[in-house]
């Protein structure tokens, strides 16, 4: 029999009306055996998160504010839950020893945590599936990081003793028993960790949305959506800006080859987005896949006549870099010169420092710093088998007057990234949206 780990967002879950859908859809298929639910999000758009509630809470508590009124409302959004679903459920103990532990304050990621955890606990009652702390299955080492192999080995034995179980998204515990949390929006990597601790077939991913859009439809209006995605497109993709899936959420499904699919819950027949790890689906139509990119990049210019020759150049250009803890993000060069970009807020307050190192050790005969670079990375694993992709992201470019200042294609192929004005940004997605999607 299958398994499929299903996880649903925030607005999934965010009132009765919508755990009703949850489990329509939860039992609409008896593969969904596994459920990682988020806290409720908003109801309305002027609306506030629980998430959000609950980090206020904490602060009130740290600046000794009184939060009995403020707490009522999270206590209400939980009680109006239940009781529009009819459930005969009393986490009115829950509730006091939450608002107790979060006045003797306890931590911050504690406070933050309890949003899912609840909503585990009436989902798992609503359902009639069994609940699994993540306090017990999800752990992160002494340093903060996540501990894969403990948590996958732990995870697995505690879901071979359910048939079917809710297990609440977003937190775990560190060695010392306190509770931890992923960044936001770690819900989905849950569900992933689920995923593979279950060795599911499937692990979808519902949100309110049906799935990717080839590009951010705050700037092209109703963008085609993406059918199928390579994990390696996607992790490009998501890495330039575009969001709906936690960047973090891939890595556990990807090591064991678990598609992920971007579901809709209020429309649950649209298909959604296939993430996969290989396809030899190509779209020969549009070649590309997705096109996403950020603004508030610089670029630090080297120059060096016979830089060419220099052995050691680049090393000791990275090792200034690295001492100063900067990251960057490409570094395209030509025969007396070398280029690094960065991002600006990266650069914020070393600038000076970092200019006058590089000048010294490499003794350039110019370091200068270039800002408002934006960056746009067109995505596709059908471009390695496409002639004159390139060309046409050029010539679509040229066409609407935008001036190119960098270009990189990497190896394989699958993405080319060019560095533009800042200003240029939204009329190069544009351009190069047009020219490939019809
Ligand atoms: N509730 C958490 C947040 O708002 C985690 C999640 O929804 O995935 O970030």
């Amino acid at each position: 029999m299958q398994i499929k780990v299903v996880k649903f967002g925030g607005s999934s879950l965010a009132d009765a009306q919508h755990f009703r859908q949850v489990a329509s859809i939860i039992k609409a298929d008896p593969a969904r055996k596994f459920v990682v639910p988020s806290a409720p999000g908003k109801r309305f758009g002027s609306d506030t998160k629980v998430t959000d509630m609950l980090y206020t809470c904490y602060s009130m508590v740290k600046n000794r504010e009184n939060i009995d009124e403020y707490y009522k409302l999270i206590t209400e959004r939980y009680n109006g839950i239940i009781a529009d679903l009819g459930l005969n459920f009393d986490i009115s103990g829950e509730l006091e020893y939450i608002k107790n532990a979060l006045q003797h304050r306890s931590g911050r990621d504690f406070a933050a945590s309890r949003g899912e955890y609840l909503n585990g606990l009436i989902l798992a009652k609503y359902l009639g599936y069994d609940f699994i702390d993540a306090e017990n299955v999800i752990f992160f080492k002494e340093n903060g990081s996540f501990d894969e192999e403990l948590t996958n080995k732990v995870m697995s034995e505690e879901l071979k003793k359910h048939e079917r179980a809710v297990i609440p998204g977003f937190y775990g515990v560190m060695p010392n028993g306190t509770i931890k949390t992923f960044s936001r929006g770690g819900s989905d990597i849950t569900g992933s960790i689920v995923a593979r601790a279950a060795s599911a077939d499937l692990y979808e991913n519902w949100t309110d949305v049906s799935g990717f859009m080839m590009a951010d439809p705050r700037i092209i209006k109703n963008p085609a959506s993406i059918k199928t995605i390579t994990y390696r497109e996607l992790r490009e993709l998501s890495y330039m800006g575009a969001t709906v899936l936690h960047e973090d959420a891939i890595f556990p499904v990807r090591y064991a080859n678990i598609p992920i699919n971007i579901k809709n819950t209020n429309a649950p027949e649209d298909a959604g987005t296939m993430i996969v790890s290989e396809t030899n689906e190509y779209d020969t139509d549009r070649i590309i896949t997705g096109i996403a990119g950020k603004k508030g990049f610089s670029v630090i210019n080297i120059e060096k006549d016979m830089m060419n020759g220099e052995i050691g150049f680049g090393r000791k250009v990275l090792e200034v870099l690295e001492d100063n803890e900067i990251s960057f993000e490409h570094l395209p060069s030509g025969i007396d010169t070398m280029s690094i970009i960065v991002s600006s807020t990266a650069l914020e307050n070393k600038r000076d420092k970092v200019v006058n190192s590089i000048t010294r050790m490499v003794k350039a005969d110019s370091v200068t710093v270039e800002d408002n670079l934006a960056l746009v990375a067109i995505v596709g694993r059908s471009m390695v088998k496409a002639k004159g992709t390139a060309a046409r992201v050029f010539d679509s470019m040229s066409n609407a007057g935008i001036n190119i200042r960098m270009i990189d294609q990497g190896s394989s192929e699958i993405s080319i990234i060019v560095g533009i004005e800042d200003h240029d940004f939204e009329k190069a997605l544009d351009a190069i949206y047009n020219e490939f999607v019809k």
